[in-house]
């Protein structure tokens, strides 16, 4: 994939992840009543209802959950990656994410492997937690 892709739209919720994935660095929500780990990052505690949220880096470890071989891309930007795979990632620490694996060996990716995050660039400075599997 190249920086043909769209660049990520930070929100109020959502911009320290960004800053920190232009670092290399993963960051996920952490909520400070009930302990649990989410992603996306919100404002609220989907397990709890809790405003009081903190950051933490993630290690970026996590297991396909299951995944996807995209062979129509839905919009012309991603055609030129085709095939290519989408998974839900679930994460060492908990939350299970949405994001594609990439690499060398991606399209032979199967439930169960061992991911790794990695970080796409999206062009200004712009970059995307993705995965990649362990052994690559
Ligand atoms: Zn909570």
């Amino acid at each position: 994939m190249s920086s043909q892709l769209p660049q990520p739209e930070p929100n109020g919720d959502s911009r320290p992840y960004w800053d920190a994935a232009r670092e290399g660095r993963l960051l996920i929500r952490s909520c400070t009543s009930c302990g649990r780990m989410h992603f996306m990052p919100r404002h609220l505690c989907p397990h709890c209802w809790s405003d009081v949220l903190q950051w933490v880096e993630s290690r970026g470890d996590g297991v396909v959950h299951t995944f996807s071989v995209i062979h129509r891309a839905p919009t012309p930007a991603f055609a030129a990656g085709a095939p290519y795979v989408i998974a839900m990632i679930d994460l060492d620490e908990g939350p299970r994410m949405f994001a594609n694996v990439i690499g060398e060996s991606a399209l032979a990716v199967r439930i169960g492997d061992r991911v790794k995050v990695t970080f796409e660039d999206r062009g200004d400075g712009a970059r995307l937690p993705q995965f990649r599997r362990a052994e690559d």
